[in-house]
């Protein structure tokens, strides 16, 4: 992901070995100093050095300026870019995928951990690269200076080594458990807000108070011992330079004694050792903090490896339609649910013809929603196909095979947003005034000017400003504007009471003229509207036919007529 930034990364690498070079210049300038005007208390030669080290720290300074910008920049928009590209990689991850994760554990992934990393690579990376370079030319500097001094010293270095590389570890399995906690922590708060009804209705706020305190208490566990590592790294680190320190000193006033070292020498030595220990510090703390994001990233690429089942065809064998009529054929269609024991659909084969209405029925579990799921393609099917208009579904692109298709399910999309704008999102670039002609249509129009801000009003999903019948009108009236030849209606009426239904009726029937209708129902009230009913159980077709002919068999349809009564908006629970 930092293909379109080497050019940059190649600036701050130069702009970073310019100011370890003139740092590394400095120190050597100091020790002449030193020698020459300290010790010999000569201020005529403290001039020359000092106005090299001056002009010499300035140019350190403007170019570690625009190195450290330069970086700073790079850094946050690779941020940026690797949290679209996963954001992106979610919103194309099939539905079971969803199933499986919780969605605040998704949002800390997408907030939290990209912050983590963000941390490692905006601080981390520039860091890392110039404590390198610097620490680099410090010891090349130092043993340019003394050798024999400079090995001591970096006799310690395999045990600095050692050190970190086990701490690393350990700070690893820390930072994985930390990372999770606070996915767990954000799926606890995020459950509890979502069924906050639940919550106070159930008395359950001491058991939720409970739940979120053992996940902060894992939290808070592995936050402290994560904190508890690095401070004793940074402290064992600490005493070992004072051992090297101890050391130079030691063996300099020795050398000093023979007259084989002058103290300017042993100072610029010192000044060394004083200036290499930062970058090593920095060093084997960055590879600590490494250890931390990298618990983070593997979070985020557990998510980019989840495969997106679901493509485009390559551009090759893509079919092109042009009008699309609507002709819809499922064909000996086989599916079975990733990591599900039975099949949701078997051998099933139905038709609609452009404009007709088709009935999917059965009871709860019987393969209806999959039926919705394969023709709008969350799913490609095992075996048999689906064809739109004779092409396979997962032979046209999916974006033109979804404009084809419009899909109202049970629960009514509704985004926090004013009503235009939950309306026009049908479709892209709808006017008002089509936006007010498909409210119309869909009966929305009245109460909507009736809001204090008409169209303008912000409506939420939660509130209880509008009804669900109204929330379901409003997502009608999108999905006249969207204007799909194919409509798939899963359970439409479920969630409303008999009375809000047969107000949603009379829209739905409006919204259904000229398009072909696949409606996934166990209310039967427009049975004797459909060209074609088709009864399902357990994944399998058991009876198909129109409405009089199925009545007429007096087998399961008839039977399933029958049980709802009289009234045809007799809306029972499932018999699951
Ligand atoms: P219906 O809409 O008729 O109630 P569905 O199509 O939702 O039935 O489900 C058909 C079968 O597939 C059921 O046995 C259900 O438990 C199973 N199923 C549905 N969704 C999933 C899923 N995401 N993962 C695994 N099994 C699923």
């Amino acid at each position: 992901m930092t293909r379109g930034d080497r050019r940059w990364l190649a600036v701050i690498c130069v702009s970073v070995i310019l100011a370890a070079l003139a740092e590394t210049a400095a120190i050597l300038l100091f020790g002449d100093l030193t020698d020459n005007a300290l010790r010999r208390g000569s201020l005529d030669a403290f001039w020359g050095p000092a106005l090299e080290w001056l002009g010499l720290a300035v140019f350190a300074a403007g170019v570690a300026y625009t190195g450290n910008s330069l970086a700073a920049w790079t850094a946050e928009r690779f941020v940026m870019r690797l949290r679209a590209r996963v954001f992106g990689h979610v919103q194309d991850l099939p539905p079971d995928f969803f199933a499986r994760h919780s969605r605040g554990d998704l949002v800390e992934r997408l907030t939290g951990d990209v912050e983590a990393m963000e941390q490692m690579v905006v601080s981390g990376a520039v860091s890392a690269v110039s404590s390198l370079i610097s620490a680099l030319f410090f010891s090349a500097a130092a043993f340019w200076l003394r050798w024999d001094l400079a090995l001591v010293v970096f006799a310690l270095v395999p045990v600095v080594w050692l050190v970190s590389k086990a701490f690393a570890r350990r700070i690893g399995t820390v930072a994985r458990r930390e990372r999770a906690a606070d996915g767990a922590i954000t799926s606890v708060v995020e459950e509890s807000l979502a069924n906050i009804v639940l919550t106070q209705a159930y008395n359950r706020k001491d058991a939720e108070k409970r739940r979120l305190r053992r996940e902060a208490r894992g939290w808070m566990r592995a936050s402290v011992t994560g904190a508890r590592l690095g401070e004793l790294y940074t402290q064992l680190i600490e005493v070992t330079e004072t051992v090297c320190v101890l050391v130079v000193i030691g063996i300099g006033a020795w050398e000093i004694s023979q007259e084989r070292m002058t103290i300017g020498h042993l100072l610029a030595f010192s000044a060394f050792l004083g200036y290499l220990y930062p970058p090593v510090r920095n060093l084997g703390q960055l590879a600590l903090a490494l250890t931390a994001a990298t618990a983070a990233a593997e979070r985020l690429t557990e998510i980019l490896d989840t495969p997106v089942t679901v493509t485009d065809p390559p551009p090759g064998r893509a079919v092109r339609l042009g009008r699309v009529r609507g002709a819809v054929e499922f064909e000996n269609v086989g599916f079975r649910y990733p990591g599900a024991q039975e099949d949701a659909l078997t051998q099933l084969t139905f038709a609609a013809r452009p404009g007709e209405l088709v009935l999917i029925t059965g009871a709860s579990g019987a393969g209806k929603s999959t039926v919705a799921a394969l023709l709008s393609r969350f799913y490609d099917p095992a075996e048999g196909s689906v064809r739109l208009d004779g092409a396979p579904v997962n032979a046209l692109p999916l974006a033109f095979l979804r404009e084809q298709v419009t899909l109202l399910p049970q629960e009514t999309m509704i985004l926090r947003d004013t009503v235009r704008r939950n309306i026009s999102c049908g479709r892209i670039g709808a006017t008002d005034a089509e936006v007010v002609r498909a409210a119309e249509t869909a009966d929305a129009h009245l109460f909507v000017t009736a809001l204090p801000d008409g169209y303008d009003t912000s409506i939420d999903p939660g509130a209880a400003r509008l009804s669900g019948g109204q929330l379901q009108r409003i997502a009608i009236a999108r999905a006249v504007l969207r204007d799909a030849p194919v409509l798939v209606l899963d359970e439409p009426t479920a969630r409303l009471d008999a009375l809000t239904a047969r107000r949603v009726i009379q829209p739905l029937r409006r919204l259904m003229a000229g398009r072909t209708t696949i409606m996934i129902t166990h209310d039967l009230h427009l049975a004797p509207d459909a060209d074609r009913i088709v009864v399902l159980d357990r994944g399998r077709c058991v009876e198909a036919g129109t409405h009089e002919d199925l009545l007429a068999r007096g087998t399961a349809y008839a039977r399933l007529y029958t049980s709802q009564g009289t009234g045809p908006f007799d809306h029972r629970a499932d018999t699951r």
